[in-house]
């Protein structure tokens, strides 16, 4: 198995990213914030849950995210590997995706941090709030809020995978196919 951690601050560009790597290296694409809005969509009690939270720019639990992310890997046991974009988003869901892995003998192979300044972050979310439909792109309170989340509790998870020498930056600004082509580099290295 071959599994990457899209790693970056919400604006950062994972999404779009993600589709693009996925697509080239056949990976199993696990979004957390889709996986929440689906849930969200449904009208599930997890969603409801969730819904306080995200409406407010702030993490959901972690125990929430972990026992879906847990799911997930259960059900795809024969995927060539995993791109997690969004996850994980606190110290606690690495040690717990550590865990989730090492049960099917894997882990992660390389983490890839897209870095982009907070102004341009935040001129990105409210343009995408504008077309996305997302009401947490649509404030830029929400918007403030979340990366404020990032600054105090993701930011960290880079600090924990360099303990493992398992990061690679990548700058974030510049053209999708740019970015795109130096993402790829980063992965034909490692895989
Ligand atoms: P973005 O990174 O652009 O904010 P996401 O779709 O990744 O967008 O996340 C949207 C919201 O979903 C987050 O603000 C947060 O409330 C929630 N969320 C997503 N992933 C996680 C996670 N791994 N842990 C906790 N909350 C999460």
């Amino acid at each position: 198995m071959f599994n990457v951690i899209l790693f970056g601050a919400p604006g950062s560009g994972k999404g779009t990213q993600s589709q693009k790597i996925v697509e080239k290296y056949q990976l199993k694409h696990i979004s957390t914030g889709d996986l929440l809005r689906s849930e969200i969509a449904g009208g599930t009690t997890l969603g409801l849950e969730a819904k306080k939270f995200m409406d407010d720019g702030k993490l959901v639990p972690d125990e929430v995210v972990i026992g879906m992310i847990g799911n997930l890997i259960d059900k795809n046991k024969d995927a060539k590997g995993f791109l997690f974009d969004g996850f994980p988003r606190t110290i606690a869901q690495a040690e717990a995706l550590d865990e989730l892995l090492k049960k099917s003998n894997a882990e992660i192979n390389v983490v890839i941090a897209l870095e982009v300044s907070e102004e341009e972050l935040v001129t990105r979310l409210l343009g995408r709030g504008k077309i996305s439909g997302r009401s947490d792109d649509a404030n830029e309170t929400v918007i403030r809020s979340r990366i404020e989340e990032y600054r105090k509790k993701t930011a960290v998870v880079a600090d924990y995978y360099q303990q493992f020498d398992k990061v690679k930056s990548v700058q974030g600004e510049g053209s999708v196919e740019e970015i795109f082509e130096l993402l790829s580099k980063i992965i034909d290295a490692v895989i």
